[in-house]
């Protein structure tokens, strides 16, 4: 049986990818003189390729079925 494997466009930065994992994308906004940093996680998980976890905020939810 031959093992192919899948190739997955990510769908932060569009690059065609066989490592991808599902993640939640994290907004980070920083502390301004009147705001407080805050740290909002989005509820509907994207699939990502493995720089853009590196490059952004996100939270690894795992492997993608
Ligand atoms: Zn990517």
């Amino acid at each position: 049986m031959e093992n192919i494997d899948r190739v997955i466009d990510c769908e932060n930065c569009g690059t065609p990818s066989d490592e991808v994992v599902r993640v939640l994308r994290v907004y980070l906004t920083p502390e301004a003189w009147d705001t407080p940093a805050s740290r909002r996680v989005l509820e509907d998980p994207e699939i990502w390729c493995i720089s853009c976890i590196t490059l952004y905020p996100s939270e690894v939810i795992g492997p993608i079925e």
